[in-house]
Formats: structure tokens, C-alpha cells, sequence
């Protein structure tokens, strides 16, 4: 399996959003993660969709069967959560014993046991569901600790640590190197809120993927005369590993990132 990076280069690049995804960096990460299909861009020239098969390899069954599958496999899960007490515990707004109302990524949706609707009404796509899911599914989340840490410093994040650097802060850094204040700009569009903080960095915002995931992130523009180059450090709330798998943790990075590259 291939990098998002190196899926990236054999998309259109035109971000047109016709794959449901607002930018063709973020199809790529969802590629690579075989989150989505192929077929899902219908702007691929013949030769770029071989090439494109040829590297994301060969599958021994479609993202969309995986897909599904996880979804009626956490389906199921979600039979036993007490939506009440995970309302409670998440920051969802109950509608009643069955159905809430919760933010993820500056967006509302309703969710039920059975189903996930975006604002208008529409069943979102799957891997928007199994994120929200797999979320409302943790068992006994402590309350947020307070301290910020890297990506890396969570437990079991060794395998992705990679990806979180190259799919989520290099991307951010180096599409904003030079441009703090259209980063500015974008952070407030993406629900970011500015925040005080010492240091020598020359942005920093603070973002909640979901209530009581909070996320902030650092940027330190490029200095071109010191050969340093921009700079981009999201950290996590020390217990974010109890509100969210590492995996889903990664792929909520690389969504953030495609919207906000968007
Ligand atoms: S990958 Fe998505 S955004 Fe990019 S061209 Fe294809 S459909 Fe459009």
C-alpha cells in the first residue's frame, strides 16, 4: 500500500469535491487508509487510474464491502451504549433516550443507534459514521487530563506516527509556509478558536474534533534567511487514546487536514 503522498500525485488536483471529500489530498489519505474506492473520483484519466491501481495494490475485497462491514460490526456494538450516559459523558445534546445531536468537525449530526445524518438530513458517508461510532463506543473515558502532548507520545502510536507527520502537520506546514494569516483565516472558517499561549510559534488554535476531543495546533512560520523551514504541531489531549483508537485518531488528522488545505 502506497502513501497518501504518493496517491496524491495521480489525482486531477482540482478539488473539485465530487468524491465527497473537499480536496483530492484528502481522497488520497483516504485511499491509502482503504477508506474509499477508486471509482469514487470519476475525473481519472484511464492511464492514472491503472497507475493508481497498481499502487494501491490489489484488494481482496472492496473499501466499500470493508467499509461496510466495520460499520454493521459497530452497529451492532452501539446496541449496548447507553445513549444517555455517553451523551453526557461526550458533549452530545440528547434528543431523547435514542437520538443526540453531536459536533464533529465543527459540523452537527444526529445520530442514532441504527443511523448517522448530516445537517440536512442525509445519511453520512460510512467512514464518517464508523468515526462517530467508534468514538461513542469507548468504554469509561476519564475526563480530558488537561495536558497537551504530541501524537507521538501516546500509547501504541508508534505505527502511525508517521502518517500523523506526513498526512497531517507536514501537509498543513508546508501549504501555509509563508501565509500565517491566511492559516489565520482558514482556523477561524474550521470553528478554531486563537489562543494565548507563551511560546515562539506564530499561531496557535485550538479545535475540538468532537466536544471532548480537543486539539491544538502550533505553527511556526518559515524563516527562509535561517534555513528553517514552516513548521506544524498538533497536539492531543493526554487521554485523547480513551476517547478515540490511534487509527481513527490518524484518519480524523488526515480529514482535518484535507479541510483544512481545502
Ligand atoms: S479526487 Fe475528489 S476532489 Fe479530486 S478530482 Fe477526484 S473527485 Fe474531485
Amino acid at each position: 500500500m502506497k502513501t497518501a503522498i504518493d496517491i496524491y500525485k495521480y489525482l486531477p488536483k482540482t478539488n473539485c469535491g465530487e468524491c465527497g471529500l473537499p480536496s483530492c489530498f484528502g481522497f488520497a489519505a483516504k485511499l491509502a487508509a482503504n477508506l474509499s474506492s477508486i471509482e469514487d473520483c470519476p475525473h481519472l484519466e484511464d492511464q492514472a487510474r491503472e497507475k493508481l491501481r497498481e499502487a494501491v495494490g490489489d484488494r481482496t475485497s472492496s473499501p466499500g464491502t470493508v467499509y461496510e462491514q466495520a460499520l454493521e460490526v459497530l452497529k451492532e456494538k452501539m446496541k449496548t451504549v447507553d445513549l444517555v450516559k455517553t451523551a453526557e459523558r461526550l458533549g452530545g445534546v440528547l434528543h431523547g433516550p435514542d437520538s443526540m445531536d453531536l459536533i464533529f468537525l465543527n459540523e452537527r449530526y444526529l445520530v442514532t443507534k441504527e443511523r448517522v445524518l448530516d445537517a440536512s438530513g442525509q445519511e453520512t458517508r460510512p467512514w464518517i459514521s464508523i468515526l462517530i461510532y467508534n468514538h461513542l463506543c469507548m468504554p469509561d473515558p476519564p475526563p480530558n487530563a488537561g495536558e497537551w502532548i504530541s501524537f507521538s507520545a501516546l500509547p501504541q502510536s508508534h505505527a502511525k506516527d508517521k502518517a500523523w507527520k506526513g498526512h497531517v502537520e507536514e501537509v498543513i506546514a508546508g501549504r501555509y509556509s509563508g501565509d500565517v494569516e491566511r492559516l489565520r483565516r482558514t482556523c477561524a472558517a474550521q470553528g478554531g478558536e486563537a489562543i494565548e499561549r507563551e511560546g515562539s510559534h506564530n499561531a496557535a488554535y485550538l479545535f475540538r474534533f468532537f466536544p471532548k476531543f480537543p486539539v491544538l495546533l502550533l505553527f511556526w512560520d518559515a524563516v527562509p534567511e535561517e534555513d528553517f523551514p514552516a513548521q506544524c504541531t498538533m497536539l492531543l489531549d493526554e487521554n485523547a487514546n480513551r476517547y478515540l483508537d490511534i487509527e481513527s485518531i490518524v484518519v480524523l488528522g488526515e480529514e482535518f487536514a484535507s479541510r483544512l488545505l481545502a
